[in-house]
């Protein structure tokens, strides 16, 4: 599906200079009980109930961690329904029907700058599982384990690179919220200890560099510089980007934080500060819809929740009868759609909807582009021939498939159009 959408690889503009669309009253909202990290759920209301935004309405339950489940608008649960997760899975969801009054649960009160101030690491831990906050950026990691281990971390470093062609969720996200972004630092630098914060974006974002810049003016006191990266795919890849940021090359397997480094996506740091400052959980969400299969290219800020049908509507529709293909995520790591009956989650950045151009795979004719254009040193080539043999010690141990980032690029890369990633996805399922 990758090789398929190839020749347009360029359309960030699309909607990156497009003000943000506010879709915040959906007649229903739809929210998982389980998802890729925590495969049983439990829920704590029932139909005819009804719920306050924010609250608590049940509970996930992962192998290392609980995940609280929270009401993204006021209303009646209705009950449970089966949908299109953003892992691209048949997952249950608890639909909540809105009363549009956005009222929020009594236990949501404001900090004060002063009772912010007296926060100790242990506290904003706590917050930070409290609210549910994940990386925002599609990694869906429970952000509070970034806060709770002991290495001493220096520089903070903000992932503001949106690396993958056509998003840009973040962009708009940086261009009129930054106030909350440079706030959501200072907290996350206080919580972490660091010294200072590096935001990095793309060179080419003369936009992002002088409201970030002119942002800063306003923020004298807080080491907080920005800097710019390469224009290039995978940039956003925290490995590339804290070698392009800081000089810093950190070693296979080895977390950043190890060598005093934290990393935070832009929207996470935006929810980090929503949950210290507004005691909220992450209720709505910036939302890309695109691609050359929609009428209207647009971002939207919506309820995580929101029906992905009810926005394709609200973007226009589909714009010819075309077999479409739809890809929920970013078009180099997203997951592949087969009906248009999914849900925005809280992890979910955009969705691509493109007309079906029709590609045929050919034999591989070991040209090696796949090779050269790993980020991770891997032969995907041999990985796809180890799948295909079904050779999971070569997988393990040989071919070092767990590094693979699914990041896209052998499969952009390759002469023949074979889906070479969707062979490194089985590939670390069967390494397992
Ligand atoms: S998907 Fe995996 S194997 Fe393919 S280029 Fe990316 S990291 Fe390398
Ligand atoms: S890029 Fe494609 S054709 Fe070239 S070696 Fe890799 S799999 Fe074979």
């Amino acid at each position: 599906m990758i090789a398929k959408t190839r020749e347009i690889y360029r359309d960030k503009r699309l909607t990156n200079s497009l003000p943000t669309v506010r879709f915040l009253d959906p007649e229903y909202v739809y929210l998982a009980v389980t998802n890729q990290r925590c495969a049983t759920g439990e829920l704590y209301v029932k139909p005819g109930d009804h719920v306050k935004m924010g609250q608590k309405i049940g509970l996930r339950h992962g192998p290392f961690f609980e995940q609280p489940i929270h009401a993204t608008v006021s209303g009646e649960v209705v009950g449970t329904v089966k949908k299109f997760h953003r892992s691209g899975k048949l997952t249950e969801f608890v639909q909540i029907k809105n009363d549009k009054k956005e009222e929020w649960d009594e236990e949501y009160k404001p900090r004060t700058d002063e009772e912010i101030a007296k926060l100790t690491k242990e506290d904003f831990v706590e917050i930070l599982k409290d609210k549910a906050l994940v990386g925002l950026g599609g990694s869906s990691f429970p952000t509070y384990i970034k806060f709770q281990g002991n290495d001493p971390i220096e520089t903070l470093a903000i992932n503001a690179v949106e690396c993958e062609p056509y998003l840009s969720a973040d962009h708009r996200l940086i261009l009129e919220f930054p106030d909350l972004l440079m706030q959501g630092c200072k907290y996350a630098m206080q919580a972490l200890g660091a010294k200072r914060t590096v935001i990095c974006i793309k060179k080419k974002y003369q936009d992002l560099y002088d409201t970030l810049t002119a942002e800063l003016t306003r923020f004298p006191n807080l080491p907080i510089e920005v800097c710019r990266v390469g224009n290039y795919y995978p940039q956003g890849w925290e490995i590339e980007m804290i070698k392009t940021a800081l000089g810093v090359k950190v070693p296979a397997g080895v977390l950043p934080a190890k060598l005093g480094i934290q990393v935070l996506n832009v929207s996470t740091t935006v929810g980090l500060y929503r949950a210290i400052k507004q005691n909220r959980p992450v209720v709505e969400r910036n939302f890309t819809i695109t691609g050359d299969g929609i009428t209207t290219p647009t971002n939207f800020r919506v309820k995580v929740g929101t029906s992905l049908q009810e926005i394709i509507t609200l973007a226009g529709g589909y714009n010819s009868d075309d077999n479409k293909v739809m890809i929920l995520g970013g078009p180099m790591m997203g997951a592949n759609l087969v009906r248009d009956d999914a849900v925005v989650t809280k992890t979910c950045t955009s969705c691509i909807i493109m007309n079906e151009k029709k590609y045929t795979e050919e034999p591989c004719v070991r040209c090696g582009s796949c090779v050269y254009s790993c980020p991770a040193g891997l032969q995907p080539v041999q990985i796809m021939q180890a799948v295909k043999n079904n050779d999971k010690d070569a997988l393990k141990n040989k071919l070092n498939i767990k590094s693979c980032i699914l990041c896209g690029m052998c499969s952009y890369t390759c002469t023949s159009k074979i889906h070479l990633t969707e062979y490194c996805r089985k590939g670390k399922k069967l390494a397992l």
